[in-house]
């Protein structure tokens, strides 16, 4: 389907004071015009982007209005919204079935929201995203203007408060501004004129964060939403680790003593567990190894437990605003059997790590006999680390 996206910013914005353009206002370093739009240019449903501005601007050139992946063409508003709605529509390609609108001084509308509006839209002719009322609704008597005294409690549950974006196929988008046009309807949104057109208008969940900058307080919120924490990706580690079995070493595993009459060769107690695991975290953040940060040849980490060094490791991801999701590892080792000891080894590693035990895996395996690992020469484990941002950034 072909979706042509308005962004109605064609007022100036007065109220908010200044001599710049509310649209060229900054929120969070990016104007709120850029934000606007690039939420549409960026939107896979959407096929081309109709910006119309004030006269005074459209020979600007900004720079996100310019280049883009797809066509973006800049129209001039008219003296109400709905004229610099029904210019942009006459610059829209022929190839158009459905219009997308939004006000420029709403930055935050997410891709989720533009998603739904246009599926409804697609489905019933017209939608648009409202927000439920959140407060109790009081009605004044108009002809007793400036006495402010209720004349009655609307049901909340029957209000919604209208925001954008609104998306109509563009026959019903036509007849609506034909309706428009005709003067004789002043309508402050295109669904009203849809309304009055005689079409069906479907609601679509909208979000309290797509606000509309309006005020200088609204500024301040605005600021607040642009610093909101990015969505938490998570980010996938892998660690491997191998050591020599040989007489009159402890075997330590997950910072556990586990009785077996051969133990693991190495610089450090040798614990592959641990050794592996610190991998996988530190693979996860991109941060390098174990050997980069804590390298044999270093006398400091002689003789160190290697539960130190996974807490360690799990210190320096924290400090890059991450943090450990969950583990998981598989122990190779032909004997002894380690699950008696499994359930102190994720104790200590969850400890270690600083998370709850459930989210700390440990499975054993045995090499059937094959290769080194299967005749007790070796022990190696593998793992699997989970990061993520951490949750209060
Ligand atoms: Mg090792």
């Amino acid at each position: 389907m072909f979706v042509t996206a308005i962004i109605a910013a064609g007022g100036r914005g007065l109220r908010l004071g200044g001599d710049r353009p509310k649209q060229l206002l900054e929120v969070g370093g990016r104007t709120i015009l850029e934000r606007s739009v690039s939420a549409f240019l960026a939107h896979d449903a959407v096929s081309e982007v109709i910006v119309a501005l004030p006269a005074e601007m459209v020979d600007e050139r900004l720079p996100y209005l310019m280049s883009a992946a797809k066509p973006i063409r800049v129209v001039t508003g008219g003296a109400r919204r709905q004229d610099s709605v029904a210019n942009a529509v006459r610059a829209a390609s022929d190839a158009s079935e459905l219009v997308v609108i939004h006000d420029a001084a709403r930055p935050f509308a997410s891709a989720d929201l533009i998603s739904r509006t246009i599926a409804a839209a697609a489905e019933a002719g017209a939608a648009l995203a409202a927000l439920g009322a959140r407060d109790t609704v009081k009605q004044t008597d108009p002809s007793r203007r400036g006495a402010a005294i209720v004349s009655g409690t609307l049901p909340r549950e029957t209000i919604f408060l209208a925001q954008t974006p609104q998306a109509f196929r563009k026959d019903v988008l036509d007849a609506a501004l034909a309706l428009g046009a005709s003067g004789s309807v002043e309508a402050t949104d295109e669904a009203s004129l849809a309304e009055r057109a005689g079409h069906t208008v479907r609601l679509v969940e909208g979000e309290a964060t797509n606000i509309k900058i309006t005020t200088a307080e609204d500024l301040v919120i605005a600021e607040a939403i642009a610093r909101r924490a990015p969505p938490r990706t998570g980010r996938a580690g892998t660690g491997y680790d191998l050591h020599r079995l040989v007489e009159g070493r402890p075997l330590i595993l997950g910072g556990v003593h586990v009785p077996s009459d051969r133990g693991a060769l190495g610089h450090s107690d040798a614990d592959v567990v641990c050794h592996a695991i610190t991998d996988a975290v530190l693979g996860a953040a991109c941060l390098g190894d174990i050997g980069l940060h804590f390298p044999d040849h270093d006398a400091r980490w002689k003789d160190s437990s290697s539960v130190d060094l996974l807490t360690r490791a799990v210190a320096l991801v924290k400090a890059q605003g991450l943090e450990v999701g969950n583990v998981d590892v598989t122990v190779i080792l032909e004997a002894p059997k380690i699950r008696p000891y499994i359930a102190a080894m994720r104790a200590r590693v969850a400890s270690a790590i600083g998370i709850d035990v459930d989210r700390v895996s440990i499975k054993g395996k045995t090499n059937e006999g094959v290769d080194a690992i299967g005749r007790g020469e070796a022990i190696a484990a593998h793992a699997v680390a989970l990061i993520r941002t951490a949750s209060h950034r």
